[in-house]
C-alpha cells in the first residue's frame, strides 16, 4: 500500500515521534493510533524463533512458542552452502509469519577473534568473506518471506566478558578489513531491514553513540536503508544515539529516553529534522512489515524438521578417519556418554529457544542399524566434571563387548553461553577420563563432538574418528547417524581454525583484556590470517573437513592474466569426485599478494564453491574475482587499494592444503605516492618508477664527485655497498655528506623536481 510518510511524520507532534525511538515493551515497538502507526513485534534468532509466551527476558530463561531448532551458525557456516542457508531463512521467515513476528533478531555476523568467545556458536566465522556470505543469503532468505532481520551485533563485539562496558581498541585498517568487511558485504548485498549495534565501545565510544559506525559507513557508505536498533540496554546517552544514528531502542525505557530526546530538540541539543529522518526509517520498516504480512499463515513443521536434518548433515565437520567411517550397520556397536540420550542441540542464551521435537542420538543409530546391536553406557554425568568411577567401568563393560565404541562428548551447556567467556579450551575430566578409558579396552574408538566453538584434543590418538557435530539442531540425532553409517556424506568444512593449545592463537596475550579496554594488538591476523602466515601448524586448519570419497582438482584457468584493478577476472577449476560413492566438495580461492609494501597475510580467502559430484562426475567451477580480492584498506586514503604486481590465486582444500595456483598481474588504476619531502630515503627513490630515473641521477652524481680512484676504495666503498647503504639514506644527508655539491637550496631543487615528476604522471599525492 502506498502512504506519504513524510506527511504522517509532519502530522506527528514532537512527543510521537520521540517515542516511536523506543519499545513499548521487551519485544515490541509502540503505535501511534490516531495516525495508523502500528506497533510490531521483533524477536530472537538466529537459528530458530524465540517469540516468548509468558515472561520477557533476553537471556532465554522464560519459555517460547515451539518453533523448528536449527543448527547453530557455527555449524550451518561449515556447510560452506549458500543456497542452503538461504532455505534455512525461506523457513524462520516462514516460522515469523505464521507466529506474528515482523523481524527476526539476526544473523550475528560477528568475528571469532578468540576460541573462548562464549557465542561463537552464533557467529559463523573467522573470516569475513565466509562470514559476510552466510549472513546475507542467511537473510535473503528470510526477507523473502516478508520478514525483516536484524544484522547483530554492529562491531567488534568479539567477546562476553564485560560485553556491556568493554571498549575494542582496533586499529582502522583490521576495523575495516576483518570486522566489519563481515557485515559490509551482507549489508550491501541484502540489505538487512534492521542492524542491530553491539554493547561494547568502539575505539571509546558506545557502539550506539558512534556516528562513524552507525551513519558515515553503514548508511553514507555502504548505502544501508533500514533502521539501527541497539542491542537489550544497550543505549547509554539516548539523544547522543540518536543522533549518531541509533533510530530504535530496545527494550522500552519506560519514557526516560523518549523524555531525553524532547529535551534534546527543545533545547537545540538535537536537530527535529535528525529526528524526523529517524521516523521516517521506522515507519517504512514498520509499514514494510504491516503491507508484508500474510494473515493465517501456518508451515509444514515436518517438512522444517526434515530441513534441520539437511542442514545437520552438511554442517557437521569429519575430522579424522582411519578407516573406521563410515561404520557397518551390524556386529555390535556401543554408544557411549550423556549426551547420546541429552543432546546437547543449542547455545544458551538469548538464541535458546523451544523445538518442535528433538532427535534422540541413541534411538536414531538403533533406527539406522537395525540389524546391529546397540548398547549404551552414561560414562560421566552432564551435571558435574566429577569423574565417577562408576560409570567409567560400566562404560568399559559395554565397549569390551563391542565391534566399535562410539563417544558422545564435548561441551556441556555450562561451558559456553552468551553472556560469559571460557578460560580455556579444555574438555570435562570426565568426558577425558572416559575417552582414555574406553580406548584402554577398545581399539575402534569413533568420538563424536558437540560444543559451539574449538576444544583441544590432547586424548585425539585415541580416536580412529573423530566427527565435530557442532550444536546441530534440533534433528541432530538422525544427522550423525546418516553421517556415522554413511546414509549422507560428510561435507561439511571447518569455518575456524582449531588451535593446537589456545596460547597459539593470535589475540591470545590479550584476549579479553585489562579491564574494560581490549586490544586487537594482533590486527589483521586473525584465524588462519595468522596460523598460515607465522607457520604455526594447527590441530585441524580454516576450511579442512574429510569426506568419504576423494575429490581431485585439474585444469586452473583464468580468462585473463593482466588485469586493471576496475576489471574483474574469471577462473575456472575442474573438480572430479574419484572416488565411488556420491560427494560434495567445497573448492576454496585464496588469493595472496606476491610482493606488498603493506604487511598482508600469506593468503585470505576470496571464493568459494560447493558442488556436488557423483561417483567419477566432474565439473568447473568458476569464481568471479573483483578489485576487494587483491586489495587492501588504504588508511591514507580512506579507500580499498590494490598494490600493482602478481598475485596468486590459490585453489585449496584448506588453508594449508593449497593444490593449484596460478599468477596473475593487476594493475592498479590509482596511483598513490606520498609527496617527496627532506626525510624521504633514497630507497624510496629508487623502488618508484617515475623517481627512480631521478634518484639514479642523484647518486651518480655522489659517486662521480668522489675523490678516490677506484682502486683507492675500501672494500666498504664498493658501488653495491654504498647503493645499500643510501637505501635508508634520508635526502637531508646529501647535504651533510655530499662533500659540499648539495646545498639546502639544491636540495630543495631537487625534491620540487621529484614532485613535480610526480605530478606530470597525474598520480595523487
Ligand atoms: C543479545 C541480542 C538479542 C537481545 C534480545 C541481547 O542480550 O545480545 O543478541 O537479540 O538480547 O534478546
Amino acid at each position: 500500500m502506498k502512504r506519504d510518510i513524510k506527511q504522517i511524520i509532519s502530522q506527528m507532534t514532537l512527543e510521537e515521534k520521540a517515542s516511536l525511538c523506543s519499545g513499548s515493551s521487551f519485544w515490541n515497538t509502540k503505535e501511534v493510533e490516531r495516525l495508523g502507526i502500528p506497533s510490531i513485534m521483533v524477536t530472537d534468532g538466529p537459528h530458530g524463533l524465540r517469540k516468548q509466551i509468558v515472561g520477557e527476558d533476553h537471556l532465554g530463561f522464560f519459555n517460547s512458542v515451539p518453533a523448528t531448532c536449527f543448527p547453530s551458525a557455527v555449524g550451518v557456516a561449515s556447510s560452506w552452502n549458500r543456497s542452503l542457508i538461504e532455505k534455512v531463512g525461506v523457513a524462520l521467515g516462514e516460522e515469523c509469519q505464521a507466529e506474528d513476528v515482523a523481524v527476526l533478531l539476526g544473523p550475528g555476523a560477528n568475528i571469532k577473534r578468540s576460541p573462548l568467545c562464549g557465542r561463537n556458536f552464533e557467529y559463523f566465522s573467522e573470516d569475513p568473506f565466509l562470514s559476510s556470505e552466510m549472513a546475507a543469503n542467511h537473510i535473503k532468505g528470510v526477507q523473502s518471506q516478508g520478514v525483516g532481520t536484524s544484522l547483530k551485533h554492529f562491531a567488534a563485539n568479539n567477546q562476553e566478558h564485560r560485553r556491556m562496558s568493554s571498549d575494542s581498541v582496533v586499529d582502522e585498517r583490521t576495523l575495516r578489513e576483518v570486522y566489519l568487511a563481515s557485515f559490509e558485504n551482507a549489508v550491501k548485498q541484502s540489505q538487512p531491514w534492521t542492524v542491530m549495534c553491539a554493547y561494547n565501545k568502539v575505539n571509546g565510544e558506545y557502539a550506539s553513540e558512534n556516528k562513524t559506525l552507525l551513519t558515515d559507513i553503514l548508511k553514507d557508505e555502504w548505502g544501508f536503508e533500514g533502521f539501527v536498533v541497539s542491542d537489550w540496554g544497550a543505549v547509554n546517552e539516548r539523544a547522543e544515539g540518536l543522533e549518531a544514528g541509533l533510530e530504535l531502542e530496545m527494550p522500552s525505557n519506560n519514557g526516560i529516553g523518549d523524555k531525553k530526546i524532547v529535551e534534546a530538540v527543545k533545547n537545540g541539543k538535537l536537530s527535529e529534522e535528525t529526528l524526523n529522518k529517524a521516523v521516517e526509517r521506522l515507519l517504512n520498516i514498520i509499514f514494510k512489515a504491516v503491507d508484508n504480512k500474510k494473515e493465517n499463515f501456518t508451515y509444514d513443521k515436518d517438512a522444517h524438521h526434515q530441513l534441520a536434518r539437511e542442514v545437520a548433515r552438511e554442517s557437521m565437520v569429519l575430522l579424522k578417519n582411519d578407516g573406521i567411517l563410515p561404520l557397518k550397520k551390524e556386529g555390535t556397536i556401543s554408544v557411549i556418554g550423556e549426551f547420546a540420550k541429552k543432546s546437547r542441540y543449542q547455545g544458551g542464551g538469548s538464541s535458546h529457544i523451544n523445538p518442535t521435537k528433538l532427535e534422540n542420538i541413541c534411538e536414531e543409530i538403533e533406527k539406522a542399524a537395525r540389524n546391529a546391536n546397540v548398547l549404551y553406557a552414561q560414562g560421566y554425568e552432564l551435571k558435574s566434571d566429577e569423574i565417577n568411577e562408576e560409570l567409567i567401568a560400566e562404560a568399559k563393560e559395554v565397549a569390551i563387548q563391542s565391534d566399535v565404541a562410539v563417544l558422545f562428548v564435548g561441551l556441556p551447556d555450562r561451558y559456553e553461553s552468551e553472556g560469559y567467556d571460557r578460560e580455556h579450551l579444555r574438555i570435562p575430566d570426565n568426558h577425558r577420563a572416559l575417552i582414555e578409558a574406553v580406548a584402554e579396552v577398545q581399539s575402534n574408538v569413533v568420538v563424536v563432538l558437540s560444543n559451539g566453538s574449538p576444544v583441544e584434543m590432547p586424548w585425539i590418538s585415541h580416536a580412529k574418528g573423530l566427527l565435530e557435530a557442532y550444536l546441530g539442531g534440533q534433528a541432530l540425532g538422525g544427522a550423525i547417524a546418516d553421517l556415522l553409517f554413511g546414509d549422507a556424506n560428510p561435507s561439511g568444512k571447518l569455518a575456524e581454525t582449531f588451535p593446537q593449545e589456545l596460547s597459539h592463537n593470535p589475540s591470545y596475550l590479550n584476549f579479553p583484556g585489562e579491564g574494560d579496554r581490549v586490544e586487537y594488538k594482533e590486527g589483521i591476523f586473525v584465524g588462519y590470517r595468522y596460523y598460515d602466515t607465522k607457520n604455526i601448524v594447527p590441530l585441524f586448519p580454516f576450511g579442512y573437513g574429510l569426506s568419504y570419497t576423494t575429490f581431485e582438482y585439474t585444469n586452473l584457468s583464468v580468462n585473463k592474466k593482466e588485469l586493471k584493478d576496475n576489471e574483474t577476472v574469471e577462473v575456472s577449476v575442474t573438480v572430479k569426485n574419484a572416488g565411488d560413492v556420491a560427494g560434495k566438495e567445497i573448492v576454496q580461492l585464496y588469493v595472496r599478494d606476491v610482493q606488498s609494501e603493506v604487511i598482508r597475510p600469506e593468503k585470505e580467502l576470496k571464493g568459494f564453491e560447493k558442488v556436488e559430484l557423483q561417483p567419477g562426475e566432474e565439473k568447473t567451477v568458476t569464481i568471479t574475482l573483483d578489485k576487494r580480492a587483491f586489495a587492501y584498506y588504504n588508511v591514507d586514503i580512506k579507500d580499498w587499494h590494490v598494490e600493482t604486481g602478481d598475485f596468486e590465486i590459490l585453489i585449496g582444500k584448506s588453508s594449508k592444503d593449497i593444490v593449484l595456483k596460478e599468477t596473475i598481474i593487476v594493475q592498479s588504476t590509482k596511483l598513490i605516492k606520498k609527496p617527496v619531502h627532506r626525510n624521504t630515503t633514497i630507497g624510496t627513490l629508487l623502488s618508484d618508477p617515475i623517481l627512480a630515473p631521478v634518484a639514479q641521477q642523484l647518486i651518480a652524481g655522489m659517486r662521480n664527485g668522489s675523490t678516490q680512484s677506484s682502486e683507492d676504495m675500501s672494500e666498504g666503498n664498493n658501488p653495491e655497498m654504498m647503493a645499500a647503504m643510501l637505501k635508508y639514506m634520508p635526502l637531508r644527508s646529501l647535504v651533510n655528506f655530499g662533500q659540499g655539491r648539495f646545498t639546502e637550496e639544491t636540495l630543495t631543487g631537487i625534491i620540487q623536481q621529484l614532485n613535480d615528476a610526480l605530478q606530470k604522471e597525474n598520480v595523487s599525492v
